[in-house]
């Protein structure tokens, strides 16, 4: 049997085997055989990594070394230079990559192959013996650091020595002697924190460094980022290595590093973006010690090579279909690709280019769907600033990934995420960050940096994840071990409140208030196409007139479900719906109903018309009517100081009388300026009334009031409830017909579990229904159907569809009704366990549990669509507004979800992808 084939040059290599080669490499292949100028090299592969990391030994797959010297002799041949060698020495990197990129992750070595004759042979090629100590010195830190384990520290306080005795003040200032003097103090170092000499031969180095990349895959860092982000091992398993040959930025003002995005990741502007410098390595650039320059500056600085660069920005966006995010070295006049991958921008920015990428011809309406992940948008609905807000900045940097943030300082990722759990607000303050850092990104709200641009890995990081981020913000001095940060002559400590623009880079103490953020041209584009090419509808969860607005604001084709108790709960309608729930007749009832009606009927009529033509789903009094009331324990709080209030009225009246009998004249007017608190009455109605509702909530007390008196089973108990609001619904739609608006209103009943309540409450409507239609002269083209929350109406879905045009399941309900989990209780007590364990992927009341939930479903809408062909379904609980849910329900045919307003653009391109991605799903 042939061996494994491990190792693969770029010639030679899938470029779309990302799963084998990791994402980088299978590009650098592809860039290699397209005929991009890629420095040579090879990659080994993730399987090498996961046979390594499975053998108990931690040994290398057999004959793996063996491929890689025959690879090191091919790139010795293409490049003239030699492995080891003094004269023309040839140098390495060693880089990771995975299926899924993630950047910051794992780990990279430069300048393998250096050792004290290699060096010399550089530093004779280079003519620059300043640049040759320069790489040596950094080669030792990062090779001691990751593939040695000796920490920075170690490195950094002999850095900064020689730094104070040179007297200078940055790193471009050292002269060879002094990194001379670095580069034999860092082996020093190492000899001394590892008890062993550095190692000197290259194939030593270069074993070494590979086992370090595949050991980085179950590194700390790597793992939290993987579990933040959900990256299965069916999306990345295992790290490649690249090896590449190594091209270097920094042989002289002919020489240069950068950054390139071919499209602006910020705003997706179609025009090139990126930072370089002169005489750098990449590393300067990405960890932001120097500031670098826009990459339009390089066309002065360079022109031709500027040239150069525009040509492969367009190379690569034709070739990929898709925005880059490249690396470039210019060596003595040559440029050189050394990566590229596709661009983490944010999500205006993606919006923007998808758009224009459609209108360019560079892809099709599908592709520019199907290349932005559905809940990216949310991002767009991001708060922004009020402009209102007139106060100055009290310093500012480079805005690097939009949005406000406010928060309270932290200086460190650690105390962020400590912070964070305790549910607080934080905004991390550092000078740079580094991936170590990454947990503290989680935690907080922004980020802020004083050092750093745009490709900074804090700019890179937050973009990627959506959170507010002011990078180079050099006002600042950051002091992280006291704990604070200097802007001109003010302390910033820990704690103390900041508030960050991410998009103009603004710095402000304090919180500042922020606005709702408006709806992009592109955007609203965008979803046009989604729309056109989604099967599944999408409407809102909307309950007043104001979410209605923002509703149809953000797309949504409708109302899937107007909570009607929502409407009850503003302040001065609270005391009515008190009072509805106090009486003890139904005459009293009713009485109370009156006073409601009109205002019920105001809302809906208010709604519809913000919606015409849209439909709209109003659903019956669903809660427990004892939510109305305030808490037992409240009320008995209340009596007790009411008591003593009764104590201390009483006193002030036994004292005025006193007063008048001893001065009847100087206290005539005694009574009139006391006022209420003269007043006994007053007090005793206060008592009396809250005895009333205490003895009220104690009769509605119930062991498990969400599986109890609420729903239908209210509408049944007081038909006089939802008979008004049957009328409120019917009148509102009249008065709109009569003004000639076009209306569709429907009308669902919740909780429901047989056909006869269905009945019931069916008998309500058809006494009211023409009955108003006769008193306006209209017809109301109203809809009834139901909930379907209770497992037993799923089950009987043939029989409910009899009475019902449609059906909305209410996937929070069955949820709870289809585990038999509390959806009160069970998300802070044991599903975070659940998920831990793997006992259950998901939280089932985010994500439809479609195996369990799903089937029911399933099963009702097929029994449900037997009965009635034509009956509409769809879905208003939580879960409707997750993309994975909304694939599920374009599966099994439903015909609309209904989500939280802010949800809507989410499954709008969510439906989209459902369609266009239908093919592939698999349940
Ligand atoms: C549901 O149960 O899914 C639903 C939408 O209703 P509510 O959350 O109001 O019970
Ligand atoms: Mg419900």
């Amino acid at each position: 049997m042939a061996a494994q084939k491990f190792v693969y040059s770029f010639h030679e290599g899938d470029g779309k085997n990302k799963q084998l080669l990791g994402g980088k490499g299978a590009n650098l292949c592809e860039m290699t055989q397209i005929g991009l100028n890629v420095p040579p090299g090879f990659v080994i592969s993730t399987e090498a990594c996961l046979a390594y990391i499975s053998d108990p030994e931690h040994q290398l797959p057999a004959g793996v070394m063996d491929r890689v010297r025959e690879q090191i002799a091919q790139l010795e041949q293409a490049t003239g230079k030699r492995f080891g060698g003094g004269d023309n020495p040839l140098l390495v990197s060693v880089r990771s990559g995975s299926a899924i990129s993630m950047p910051g992750m794992m780990d990279t070595i430069l300048n393998l192959g250096l050792n004290s004759d290699t060096l010399h042979g550089l530093i004779k090629q280079s003519g620059n013996e300043r640049f040759g100590y320069d790489s040596y010195r950094r080669f030792i830190q990062l090779f001691g650091k990751v593939a040695l384990g000796v920490a920075d520290e170690h490195f950094d306080e002999h850095f900064e020595e020689v730094k104070r005795r040179a007297g200078v003040a940055v790193d471009i200032g050292l002269k060879a002697e002094d990194l001379k003097e670095i580069s034999e103090r860092f082996l020093t170092v190492v000899q001394q924190q590892t008890g062993k000499p550095f190692p000197t031969d290259p194939y030593e180095q270069l074993e070494i460094a590979i086992k370090a990349v595949f050991n980085s895959w179950m590194g700390r860092r790597a793992v939290d980022y993987r579990r933040e982000f959900h990256i299965t091992p069916e999306m990345a398993n295992g790290t490649a290595v690249n090896v590449v040959t190594m091209v270097f930025g920094n042989l002289g003002n002919d020489s240069a590093t950068g950054v390139g995005f071919t499209r602006n990741p910020g705003t997706g502007e179609n025009l090139m973006f990126g930072e370089y410098l002169v005489n750098a390595q990449g590393e300067d650039v990405v960890a932001g010690i120097r500031t670098p320059k826009p990459i339009l500056e390089l066309e002065k600085e360079m022109p031709r090579l500027y040239r150069e660069l525009v040509e492969l920005r367009d190379k690569l966006e034709s070739h990929y279909h898709e925005i880059q995010d490249f690396e470039f070295t210019i060596e003595k006049g040559v440029l050189y690709c050394l990566q590229t991958r596709n661009g983490k921008m944010n999500a205006q920015a993606m919006v923007r280019a998808s758009v224009e990428m459609v209108r360019e011809g560079l892809v099709d309406r599908d592709q520019a769907l199907l290349r932005i992940n559905p809940t990216m948008l949310e991002q767009l609905l991001f708060p922004r600033l009020d402009p209102n807000y007139k106060r100055e900045p009290i310093t500012a940097g480079i805005g690097a990934s939009p949005g406000a943030a406010s928060g309270l300082i932290v200086f460190d990722a650690d105390t962020a995420e400590r912070r964070g759990k305790l549910g607080e607000k934080v905004i991390l303050v550092r000078e740079e960050t580094k991936p170590e850092d990454i947990h503290g990104f989680f935690a907080a709200q922004g980020i802020l940096t004083s050092r750093g641009g745009k490709t900074s890995h804090a700019a890179v990081v937050a973009r990627g994840m959506g959170k507010p981020c002011v990078v180079g913000a050099d006002g600042i001095h950051v002091d992280s071990r006291a704990r604070s940060a200097l802007v001109g002559d003010k302390v910033l400590h820990e704690g103390d409140v900041i508030t960050i623009d991410g998009g103009s880079g603004a710095l402000y103490l304090g919180a500042v208030p922020t606005v709702e953020p408006e709806f992009s041209d592109e955007l609203a584009t965008l979803l046009g196409w989604a729309d056109e090419v989604a099967k599944l509808k999408v409407m809102a969860n909307a309950d007043t007139p104001v979410d209605a607005r923002r509703a149809v604001k953000y797309g949504a084709m409708g109302i899937g479900l107007c909570r009607t108790e929502r409407m009850f709960n503003a302040q001065e309608r609270l005391p009515i719906v008190v009072e509805m729930i106090l009486a003890d007749s139904v005459e009293e009832r009713q009485q109370a109903l009156d006073k409601l009606l009109p205002i019920q009927r105001s809302d809906f009529k208010e709604m519809l018309t913000a919606l015409a033509p849209r439909p709209m789903t109003v659903r019956l009094l669903d809660p427990p009517i004892h939510e109305f009331l305030p808490t037992e324990q409240r009320l008995q709080d209340e009596l007790a100081s009411l008591h003593q209030l009764r104590g201390s009225v009483h006193g002030v009246e036994s004292l005025v009388a006193t007063l008048k009998v001893l001065h009847p004249e100087q206290n005539a007017g005694l009574d009139d300026r006391l006022g209420i608190l003269g007043d006994t009455h007053l007090v005793e109605e206060a008592i009396g009334r809250t005895e009333a509702m205490l003895k009220k909530a104690r009769t509605l007390r119930e062991v498990n009031p969400m599986l109890g008196h609420r729903g239908v089973r209210l509408g049944i108990t007081y038909p006089e409830i939802y008979r008004m609001q049957l009328r409120a619904l019917c009148e509102a739609a009249a008065e709109c017909i009569k003004e000639g608006i076009d209306v569709h209103p429907e009308v669902m009943v919740p909780n429901v579990c047989t056909k006869r309540e269905l009945e019931i409450v069916k008998g309500y409507l058809d006494e009211i229904k023409p009955e108003v239609e006769k008193r306006y002269g209209v017809t109301i083209p109203l809809k009834y159907g139901t909930m379907m929350e209770v497992v037993r109406a799923c089950l009987r879905a043939g029989h409910m569809a009899e009475n019902a045009a449609f059906f909305s399941f209410g996937t929070n309900d069955l949820t709870q009704a289809t585990f038999s989990f509390s959806r009160e209780d069970a998300e802070n007590k044991f599903l975070p366990l659940y998920n831990e364990k793997k006992i259950l992927d998901h939280n089932p009341f985010e994500v439809l549990d479609v195996k369990g939930v799903g089937r029911l479903m399933w099963i009702a809408v097929d029994w449900g669509r037997k009965s009635r062909p034509d009956l509409k379904v769809g879905v208003c609980g939580e879960q409707a507004g997750h993309p994975e849910s909304i694939r599920f329900c374009h599966h099994i045919d439903l015909n609309y979800v209904s989500c939280s307003a802010p949800r809507v653009p989410v499954a709008r391109l969510a439906a989209a992808h459902a369609k266009l991605r239908e093919a592939e799903y698999d349940w």
